[in-house]
């Protein structure tokens, strides 16, 4: 395998004295490795991203310091190639600590943790949980091992922040010992978003006493959290994240029964109807267009009736989702969108609105309309019930923070 650069990259007059103490923050995927070097004050980032692992379309598109923008291509390039690179791009900037997003902590972890042998191998196990992603992160952790084998490395599990959920919220109504004996309940998940918007709403909204906050966080993936004191006290998502809203290809809730009834009248295999649920649903299954809201928006405004439909379903999930969620909140300050959906769609957020008819919530139009491309802020009018915010959410910030504090370097 060889690298090629497409751009011409010359990153040796960057202003390295800018990025102090550096944490090199990874998400390892299935098939992609995001990633993102970020300065001990969060202010500064040098960020890529690495794709299509293992085809011949893999490439790595970095933005260095200045913002300059580079594509190295790694034809043919696996999970460990595609990090050497990484590593060998931000080296001359002296990271001193890694964080990485894993996906599923089980019930062991409710904090960011220093990985060790016992850690690593707890990532591992819980491949039965999250197979996809746990073993993707498992990789990155022994790449960086193997050729730094000093610098401490924390895991942020996306399961962590939800592990302040009451037993009413995470246990399901199944026998008992599937959950004492094989970990059987909810987990929750996206736990670093809601865990920043709901921190970051507390920290700008005027209202006083303590904060109850429903976070919607709504990309490719969705879910909601209900956030009373800092805490979540109950999440749309559960044992996967399948479970709860219906997002870009993922049906989000259905009929228990349905993988029962799929194999016996259509003779479908486990294997077929997980694939159908998570890769060929939500808004591309409905629209039969795509997972992108973008593209389903536009077919829906040139009359495209499935992409009416699968916009007016989500919405419809996400307002009926939050309505539910709101019982888990002993007060109701109000409701935090973030996500690429989030934070960009002005009509999904209405809409999501107007399901929920009941609550006495008043949109300021002109401010939500205001409130896309990263733009931070408010846009309920003054006599409503409840306020309503737009927050970019930043996993890799907070990734950054809490491995600096499971590190005591804060
Ligand atoms: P994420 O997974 O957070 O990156 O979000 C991806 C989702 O955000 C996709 O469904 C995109 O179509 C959607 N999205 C991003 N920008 C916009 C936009 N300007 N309008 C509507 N949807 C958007």
């Amino acid at each position: 395998m060889s690298a090629s650069l497409t751009n011409t990259f010359d990153d040796k007059n960057s202003e390295t004295s800018t990025l102090t103490n550096p944490t090199l923050v990874l998400n390892c995927g299935s098939s992609s490795i995001k990633y993102a070097l970020i300065s001990d004050d969060n202010a500064t980032r040098i960020t890529g991203l690495a794709e299509n692992l293992g085809l011949d379309t893999a490439r790595i598109k970095h933005t260095t310091l200045n913002g300059e923008k580079l594509e190295i291509s790694i034809p043919g390039g696996n999970h460990k190639f595609a990090l050497q690179k990484i590593l060998e791009l931000l080296e001359q900037y002296h990271f001193i600590a890694v964080g990485h997003r894993v996906v599923h902590g089980g019930r062991e972890y409710s904090e960011a943790v220093r990985v060790d042998d016992h850690v690593l191998d707890e990532v591992k196990r819980l491949k039965v949980l999250a197979p996809l992603h746990n073993p993707a992160h498992a990789l990155g952790i022994e790449a960086v091992q193997a050729i730094y084998p000093d610098i401490p490395q924390v895991v942020v599990f996306d399961t962590a922040f939800h592990q302040t959920m009451p037993p009413v919220a995470f246990r399901y109504p199944l026998p008992k010992n599937l959950y004492e004996e094989h970990k059987i309940r909810r987990y929750g998940f996206h736990g670093t978003s809601h865990a920043y918007v709901s921190e970051r709403a507390s920290d700008i909204t005027d209202a006083s006493g303590t904060h109850g906050w429903l976070t919607a966080h709504l990309g490719n993936g969705c879910s909601a959290t209900a956030v009373y004191d800092g805490k979540s006290l109950d999440t749309s998502m559960g044992l996967t994240p399948l479970e709860g809203l219906m997002m870009g290809t993922r049906s989000g809730d259905v009929d228990p029964s349905l993988h029962i009834h799929l194999k016996r009248q259509l003779g479908m295999s486990l294997e077929d109807i997980d694939t159908m649920l998570n890769k060929e649903s939500g808004l591309l299954g409905i629209s039969g267009l795509s997972n992108d809201l973008r593209t389903v928006e536009q077919a829906a405004k040139e009359g495209h009736k499935d992409a009416q439909l699968a916009i007016e379903m989500f919405c419809y999930r996400v307002g009926k989702y939050l309505a539910s969620l709101s019982c888990a909140l002993p007060e109701f300050t109000g409701i935090v969108f973030t996500g690429g959906i989030g934070e960009n769609s002005v009509s999904t957020r209405t809409r999501i609105l107007e399901v929920m008819r009941h609550f006495g919530i008043k949109v300021d139009a002109d401010k939500n309309a205001n409130l896309v491309g990263g733009n931070e802020g408010s846009f309920h009018s003054s006599d409503s019930s409840l306020e309503l915010w737009v927050i970019p959410t930043d996993e890799e910030g907070r990734i950054a923070q809490e491995t600096r504090e499971a590190l005591h370097l804060v």
